[in-house]
Formats: structure tokens, sequence, C-alpha cells
């Protein structure tokens, strides 16, 4: 069981995915907790990636195919797993069918969390992390649209994508999801 969570920011994976983990008892790998912690530990690689997160731009590639690399490197991560926030960009995708392909893993299924932009504004304000200011917020939608929309074509095209509804309960989508992943048919 292998899955890539892509979406707004907001949109509700981090939750979704932290639910099925622990039900399932697979690895979620989260690059935005990931990054958080190495931040914490103001290591160089820490320091450089601070600058990105606190104004909202993405950390640059190379430094997350790094961190990515380092944690499909251990042990829990060889069979099943949940990718929340990993790739947000074309490269990072292509990168990362490198990187399965050279551990022998097989393609994930893509889930695709739709919420609409309003909403998202709405939830990021009301969780009130410390990137989450309403320009921070603003220019993190920006560059999801620009950068990270396009893959879900990216997805859609290699027939892997499956579009669940984010705008619902977190129960609501929480049903839904394991439906939609209980008739996969990939
Ligand atoms: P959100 O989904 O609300 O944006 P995350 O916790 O997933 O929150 O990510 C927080 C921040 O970490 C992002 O705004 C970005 O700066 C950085 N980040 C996380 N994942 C990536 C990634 N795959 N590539 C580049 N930057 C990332």
């Amino acid at each position: 069981m292998r899955f890539i969570f892509l979406g707004p920011p907001g949109a509700g994976k981090g939750t979704q995915a932290d639910i099925l983990a622990t039900r399932w008892q697979i690895s979620h790998i989260s690059t935005g907790d990931i990054l958080r912690n190495t931040i914490k530990e103001q290591t160089t690689l820490g320091l450089q990636a601070q600058k990105h997160v606190e104004v909202g731009e993405l950390v640059p590639d190379t430094l997350m195919m790094g961190l990515i690399r380092q944690r499909f490197g251990q042990q829990d991560t060889q069979q099943s797993w949940i990718l929340d926030g990993f790739p947000r960009t074309i490269a990072q995708a292509q990168a990362l069918d490198q990187l399965l392909s050279i551990l022998h893993q097989a393609h994930p299924t893509v889930i695709y969390f739709e919420v609409p932009p309003e909403v998202l504004v709405e939830r990021l304000l009301a969780r009130g992390r410390l990137d989450d200011t309403e320009s921070i917020i603003r220019r993190r939608l920006e560059i999801y649209d620009l950068e990270t929309t396009p893959l879900i074509d990216f997805y859609r095209r290699r027939r892997c994508l499956k579009q669940i509804n984010g705008n619902l309960s977190l129960d609501e989508v929480s049903k839904n999801l394991r439906k939609s992943l209980s008739t996969s048919s990939f």
C-alpha cells in the first residue's frame, strides 16, 4: 500500500494521512513535519530550509530530495507508506519516480483532495501555525497553483489519480477515502 496525498495547503491531507496510517499501521511521511523537525535542530540544512518555509516559498528541490532519500533509506518505508506534502513540483515527481525505481518499489496511487480556495484560507487561519498568517497563506496558495497543480494532470495521465472531495467534515472525508481505496482498481 503506497499512497501520495496531493492537494493544496489546508486540504486535510495530513489529518487523513494520520488516521489511515494509524489504522493500517503504515508510515506517514509528511515533508512539512520533517522540515519543521530539521528546522528545530538548527542544523545547516535546517537553517537553509527555514528561510523558505518562513515566507511560504518552497524549499529547493535538491534539498527536498536529500531529505526524501534519507527517509526512504529507513526500514519502515520499504513496503507501505503515505507521502503527504511530497512531491510538490514536477521535478520532485520525476526524482521520486527515479528513486522508487532504484528501490524496486511499484508506483503509488495518488489521492487528490479537492477544496475550494476560500475554504482553505479560512481553515489555515484557524489553524494558526507560525507560517499561517494571511499573507504567507496567500503566497503558499499562489505557489501551489503555479508549481503543484501541474501534478494533477501528470498523474491523471498515468491513470493513478483518485479525486476526493475535501470540502466535507473530517469523518465524511475519512469514510469516502476508505471507500474509494477499497474499490481501488489500481
Ligand atoms: P501545508 O500543506 O499547509 O503547506 P506543510 O506542513 O505540508 O503545510 O508544509 C509547510 C511548508 O514546508 C511549505 O509551505 C513549504 O515551505 C515546505 N515544504 C513542505 N513540503 C515541501 C516540498 N515537497 N517541497 C518544497 N517545500 C516543501
